[in-house]
């Protein structure tokens, strides 16, 4: 198998700065989504957190990727306020857990890895598909992820399809009724609205997808 085949460590910080970079840059469009359903500091939460979690990546060490993820969950975690601040803390916290002292995984670690780090999401959120969620990119993404797997795709192809799952699942918020969350309260009223959430984990994978193509 050739390098290219592996997510390093590096990979992982590149994924993640470049993550940052996105959501520094989507801020006023997350938060806009989220003034129209929520309480409009999805995008000030993201650009809060991921800046935090670069100014730390120096700290972690570069041949751990569990490491690496368990530091972007526990900065996470601190950083972010609102409901998305524990469900992405844990996400990656999870994510870290299933790669723990690897110093590279391939597509079907990472797969497995969403495996845990999804039913996490879903475990503390108690949200399912179909209630306007963060799940409701989450959920496509991860049976894409694990279909490229089987597929021997490359880092970069099994996040591309990820990314394009997530897009979809995206879209398909805006006709949902939230039943989960701050857009609950609004009830028949949040339909027609896209979801912040499934918005910020759409940009977090196409970043991955985007951080592993390589020239
Ligand atoms: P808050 O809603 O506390 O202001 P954010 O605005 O940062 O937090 O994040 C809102 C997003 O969090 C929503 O768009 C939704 O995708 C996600 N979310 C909220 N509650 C849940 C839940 N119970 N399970 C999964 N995702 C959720
Ligand atoms: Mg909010």
């Amino acid at each position: 198998m050739s390098s290219t085949d592996r997510i390093t460590g590096d990979d992982v910080m590149a994924w993640i700065r470049l993550a940052a970079d996105v959501f520094h840059g989507e801020k006023e469009h997350l938060t806009e989504l989220d003034s129209a359903i929520g309480d409009a500091d999805h995008g000030i939460n993201m650009d809060r957190g991921f800046q935090a979690v670069v100014a730390k990546l120096p700290t972690f060490p570069h041949d751990d990727v569990g490491a690496i993820l368990k530091g972007v969950g526990m900065t996470l975690m601190s950083t972010v306020g609102g409901a998305s601040g524990p469900l992405y803390g844990s996400f990656f916290l999870q994510l870290g857990n299933a790669t723990a002292g690897r110093a590279d995984i391939e597509v079907a670690d990472l797969a497995g890895a969403l495996d845990n780090a999804v039913a996490r999401v879903q475990g503390l959120g108690k949200a399912e598909a179909g209630d306007k969620t963060m799940l409701e990119a989450l959920l496509p993404a991860q049976a894409a992820l694990h279909q490229a797997a089987d597929a021997g795709e490359s880092p970069s192809g099994a996040l591309r399809a990820a990314a394009a799952a997530a897009e979809e699942g995206m879209r398909s918020t805006i006709p949902l009724v939230a039943r989960k969350g701050r857009a609950s309260y609004l009830g028949d009223r949040s339909a027609g609205h896209q979801d912040p959430g499934a918005t910020s984990t759409h940009l977090l994978l196409k970043a991955a997808a985007d951080a592993w193509t390589r020239a």
